[in-house]
Order: structure tokens, then sequence, then C-alpha cells
């Protein structure tokens, strides 16, 4: 990465101050995060903060809330879940963020504890606009987010930001989420029996009175 990229997402960066205070520092860890200038993930962030506002809570810090995002993947704008992850604080490390293969621009944020959740979604005249813009039609001619002209990418980014909320999304009330019953977390080490490498303890395998890996065990799963 260039260190005139690095500045141009800075800059571009400092705007999310339009979400209140301190959001412009997220938002610029979110464009060095991400690493190019594109509309999804903007449009992600954006949907991300509003299901935040919805169900009145704060960015996930510890491991509360859950996202279902509805994006799937191989198509367009699939940016858009990067953008929820960083703005909601459900983060595919911290196993907070599932992915529906439904390819819609769409999140539900859940709490754990209460299934409270929210969805929200973004307006189809949105996605018809953004599908329409010019970005997206160089990126369909193969040409790689970074190297769309910044007049093109730049000014999407802005009209993302500067946009009200619910010309935008469409933002649910909130309802009970049919959410399973969450895998108890393992805070056990064992050790695999044929390569040796450190496995959840949760994960193991046991082949012949032997713990091993997945990969090891030839299960598969
Ligand atoms: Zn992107
Ligand atoms: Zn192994």
């Amino acid at each position: 990465m260039q260190k005139e990229q690095i500045e141009i997402l800075q800059a571009l960066g400092a705007k999310g101050e339009a979400f209140g205070p301190l959001w412009d520092t997220l938002f610029e860890s979110a464009l060095l995060i991400h690493g190019h200038v594109c509309g999804g993930m903007p449009l992600g962030f954006r949907a991300g903060l509003a299901a935040l506002k919805a169900l009145d809570v704060e960015r996930e810090l510890n491991m509360a809330k859950l996202v279902v995002v509805e994006t799937g993947s191989g198509h367009a704008a699939g940016c858009f879940a990067d953008g929820v992850q960083l703005s909601t604080g459900c983060t595919f490390g911290k196993g907070l963020i599932r992915r529906a293969e439904y390819g819609k621009w769409a999140l539900n944020l859940i709490e754990r504890g209460s299934r409270k959740a929210v969805r929200v979604s973004v307006r189809p005249g949105v996605m018809e606009a953004s599908f329409n813009s010019p970005f997206v039609k160089m990126r369909h001619q193969g040409i790689p987010p970074t190297q769309v002209p910044l007049d093109i990418s730049r000014p999407l980014v802005e009209g993302l930001i500067a946009k009200p909320e619910e010309e935008l999304f469409t933002i649910s009330e909130p309802f009970e989420y049919p959410l399973p019953e969450s895998p108890v977390t393992s805070f056990n080490l064992i050790f695999c029996a044929s390569c040796g490498e450190a496995v959840a303890e949760n994960k193991a395998r046991l082949v012949d009175g032997k713990p091993m890996c997945i990969p090891c065990s030839g299960s598969g799963s």
C-alpha cells in the first residue's frame, strides 16, 4: 500500500464525522482495512450504524451481539459486508458475523441474550443507482477498484455519507430472531496426535482413542 493511497483514504475517513463523535476515526479505520474507495463498504458501514441505532445499542466490543448479513458472495458489492463488520464491531474473528447466501444487501443485528433483532436493508432504488454507476460499469470491465479514477469513486462515497438514513435504508421494527443456541466457547487446547498442531478442544476428533485435528482425522468436518 502506497503512502498516497493511505492519505487518500484518511482524507475521506475524516468525512465520517457526519456520523457523530469518534465515528470519523472508525470510518477511517474501515477505509484503511478495506483498502480501496468503493460504494459497497460505506453503504454497509452506514447500514450497520443504522442497525445499532434502531436497536438502541452500542458498537459491539465483546461478544454480546451477532450479525447475519445477507449479501452472500460471487457478485458485485460484496464489500457491503466489510462495512457492516467494521461499524457494528461484529467481526469475523470474534465469530459474530454469519453470511446468508441470499445475494441481498441487508443485515440482521441480533442481541444474543434477548434475541431481539432489527433488519436493515438497502432500498431497491439505491441498489439500482449503485449498479448503474460508472464505478460498477468499470468494475464490470475488469478494472480493479484501486484503478477506478478517484473522481468517479470519491463522489460515490461522499454521496453515501451525505444522504439521510431513511433515503438509503428500510429499517424494521425490533423483532425476535430465531437464533439457535450458541456452541460453548472452548478455552482448552489439545495437540493433534498426527501433525502436532494446537487445536481448540471442541474441534478435536478422536481417532483410535487419539485426539486429532479435523484434517488429520480424515473426517472432513
Ligand atoms: Zn470495496
Ligand atoms: Zn493434525
